[in-house]
């Protein structure tokens, strides 16, 4: 391991019940609500103990010990309910980090995500530079460019980087799992790159947004999201059947949305997804 310090040391952050020794994977709903209010929590997912997908207001149900163990921060887009607890896990977890001799947490983002989380959060105003902090040499961030159709490497891990069509440039993720992977869509309205792409990607799991509900159908287009008669068409573009979780709901929606997405026969077998949802993905 490469630490700040320049030496070789146990790592002390790794769990010894860590899912590398199970061969299987981990994925925790951290947040999965288009918005707050009490019990609502903002799009996060922690995949085994250190990777991070997108870093909405969830995250901050993490102990100080679970946010310092991250290594990785996946970012689907530049929206504030997907990028606010980047900045602030980062000044948690500065100390603890640099006393361990621990590496930047990484964002892997798109080019234009990184850009704008520079000029518009970590700018000196909204929030520090990390990437600067505590000092240029040892910082507690670092952004990494990630591009549609890239395949990251963490650890044991394999995600790809999936199409997605969004207001602002976004991406999904799939994580590398058997029989079949596990894909987040990300924000995103009609996407059929996406669809092209899972015919030829075993899907298991499939963790797709319905933000809208069908009477908000143009406010769905506009803002480049989904409402359920949309979802259906989508889903349609999906080969086989998938275990479908539902995400990204406003909160005090949730009933009104799954109702109508259950008012149309489906072969795939469609849920709500909840926080604090475990699911365990063989490697
Ligand atoms: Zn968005
Ligand atoms: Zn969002």
């Amino acid at each position: 391991m490469q630490g700040w310090c320049g030496t070789i040391s146990i790592d002390p952050f790794v769990r010894p019940w860590s899912a590398r020794l199970h061969r299987s994977m981990q994925i925790r709903v951290l947040g999965c609500s288009g918005s707050i209010a009490a019990g609502s929590r903002t799009t996060s997912f922690l995949l085994d103990d250190n990777v991070l997908i997108d870093a909405g207001t969830g995250v901050g149900d993490l102990t100080l010990d679970e946010l310092a163990r991250i290594d990785h921060i996946l970012v689907t887009h530049s929206h504030l309910d997907h990028v606010l607890a980047i900045g602030l896990l980062a000044d948690s977890v500065s100390r603890r980090r640099q006393a361990a001799c621990r590496p930047p947490v990484v964002v892997h983002a798109l080019a234009e995500t990184i850009a704008a989380l520079h000029a518009h959060i970590f700018n000196g105003v909204i929030w520090p530079d990390f990437t600067q902090l505590p000092d240029r040499q040892h910082p507690v961030l670092r952004f990494e460019a990630i591009e549609v159709g890239q395949q990251l490497e963490l650890g044991r891990r394999r995600v790809e980087v999936l199409p997605a069509c969004h207001t602002v440039p976004a991406v999904g993720f799939a994580v590398n799992a058997a029989p079949g992977a596990w894909v987040f869509t990300g924000d995103t309205g009609p996407n059929a790159a996406l669809w092209q792409r899972l015919r030829s990607l075993p899907v298991a799991t499939l963790v797709i947004e319905t933000a809208f509900r069908n009477d908000e159908a143009t406010l769905a287009e506009l803002s480049r999201h989904l409402c359920p008669a949309q979802l259906e068409r989508e889903l349609s573009q999906l080969p086989a059947p998938a275990e479908v979780f539902i995400t990204h709901i406003k909160p005090g929606e949730v009933d009104a949305v799954m109702s109508e997405i259950g008012a149309h026969a489906s072969r795939h077998r469609i849920r709500a997804l909840a926080a604090d949802q475990l699911m365990t993905l063989a490697d």
